[in-house]
């Protein structure tokens, strides 16, 4: 498996992207977000979510301090596939970071999840965007483990887990 891997100025704007960030746009309905029309925008306007943002905001800024490369495990599932993901963040100069995201390994996911950010209804779940675990009765578990844990009359009765993106305590306690 190909990383994709994309480069963003000091203004946190894409500059470029590779191949295969259209690749993995594409295999994940993003039409939306194929290169032609994220160059030149700020890498921030496709991360939804304020403490998401908060958190990569963070890495970069500890790569750029430091000037060195830096790595973080996180995961990027479909409703049917856990992926285990790395992100690289290399300052390539002054001006230019490259973050690289590659897939380590899959799993499959049992059951399926599937989820609508909903930041408008009155008790969306909160969803990590680092690890994916959804927090659940103060723990904070995997989807799958959610779905299995509702009655199932409650889980027939939605399409999607409404959620709203946040970053869980354990995550944010690796990045310090
Ligand atoms: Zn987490």
């Amino acid at each position: 498996m190909n990383s994709v891997v994309y480069w963003l100025n000091q203004a946190d704007e894409i500059v470029d992207v590779n191949d295969e960030w259209d690749n993995f746009a594409l295999d994940n309905d993003g039409n939306e977000v194929v290169r032609d029309k994220v160059i030149g925008k700020p890498l921030f306007n496709f991360i939804v979510g304020e403490s998401t943002r908060m958190f990569v905001d963070n890495l970069l800024r500890r790569a750029r301090l430091r000037y060195q490369e830096t790595h973080k495990f996180y995961r990027c599932d479909s409703p049917d596939v856990k992926r285990f993901m790395e992100m690289r963040i290399v300052p390539e100069d002054r001006d230019l970071l490259r973050l690289e995201h590659t897939i380590i390994r899959r799993e499959v996911m049992t059951p399926p999840v599937y989820y609508q950010y909903s930041p408008t209804i009155k008790h969306p779940y909160r969803r990590c965007s680092i690890c994916n675990k959804v927090l659940h009765q103060s723990v904070w578990c995997e989807g799958s483990d959610l779905i299995r844990a509702l009655p199932q009359s409650s889980v027939d009765a939605i399409d999607a887990i409404d959620v709203i993106y946040h970053v869980c305590p354990t995550c944010i306690y690796q990045l310090i």
